[in-house]
C-alpha cells in the first residue's frame, strides 16, 4: 500500500483545492514558518479520522475549517481526500485505488466516504485496523513521539506492536463480542 495524493480544500490554511502528489520515493516538504507544512500532516490525521481539536494544534474543532484573511472570507466547510495504491491489497477491499474523504460544515457535522459512498468513521476504523494508518497507528510518527516511544510504559508499547503484528483487530472483535 502507498500513500498517492492528497487533496486539500477549505481545510486550515488551505483555502483552494489543493493536489499534493506523493511519488514512490521519499517526499520532503520544505517551507518558510508557518507556510503549512504541519496543516498537511494534521488534515491526514483528520481525514483518518482525529476528533480531538487539540491533537490537531486547535482549540475547537471548528478551526480546522479555513477562517479567512484580511482579503478572503473563510469558507463553510473542510474537505480532505486521501488517495491509497492499495495493489498488494494491504487494505481489504477489491480496489486497486482507495480514497477516504471527510468533509466537515461549521455545524460540525462530518461526511465520511470510501471511494466516494458514505460510510461511519467506524468503517474506515476497520479498514486501517493492523495496518499501521491511523489515529493509533504507528505511519504517522509526530515530533517528541519517538522519545515517547522509547520511554513509554510496556503496555503502551505493546499497543503498538500489536498494531504491527496485526493482532488489534482480532482484539477489538473479542472486546466487542464480550460486550454483546
Ligand atoms: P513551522 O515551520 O513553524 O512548523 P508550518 O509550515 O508547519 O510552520 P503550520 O503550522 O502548518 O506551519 O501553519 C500555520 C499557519 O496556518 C498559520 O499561518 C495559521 O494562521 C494558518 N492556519 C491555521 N488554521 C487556520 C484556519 N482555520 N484558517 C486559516 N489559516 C489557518
Ligand atoms: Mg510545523
Amino acid at each position: 500500500m502507498i500513500l498517492k495524493t492528497l487533496y486539500i480544500q477549505g481545510f486550515k490554511s488551505f483555502l483552494h483545492k489543493t493536489k499534493i502528489d506523493f511519488n514512490e520515493d521519499i517526499t520532503c516538504i520544505v517551507g518558510p514558518n508557518g507556510s503549512g507544512k504541519s496543516n498537511i500532516t494534521d488534515a491526514i490525521n483528520w481525514v483518518l479520522g482525529e476528533n480531538s481539536a487539540k491533537s490537531l494544534r486547535g482549540s475547537r474543532m471548528e478551526d480546522v475549517i479555513f477562517s479567512g484573511t484580511d482579503k478572503r472570507h473563510g469558507t463553510g466547510f473542510a474537505e480532505v481526500t486521501i488517495v491509497f495504491g492499495n495493489d498488494d491489497g494491504a487494505i481489504p477491499l477489491d480496489f486497486k485505488e482507495v480514497q477516504i474523504t471527510r468533509r466537515m460544515y461549521r455545524s460540525l457535522e462530518s461526511v465520511f466516504m470510501i471511494n466516494n459512498v458514505k460510510c461511519r468513521l467506524k468503517d474506515i476504523k476497520e479498514l486501517f485496523l493492523d495496518t499501521g494508518i491511523g489515529k493509533d497507528g504507528y505511519s504517522l510518527i509526530g515530533q517528541g513521539q519517538i522519545e515517547g516511544i522509547l520511554s513509554s510504559k510496556p503496555e503502551d508499547r505493546r499497543q503498538i506492536f500489536e498494531e504491527a503484528a496485526g493482532v488489534s483487530k482480532y482484539k477489538l472483535r473479542k472486546h466487542e463480542s464480550e460486550l454483546k
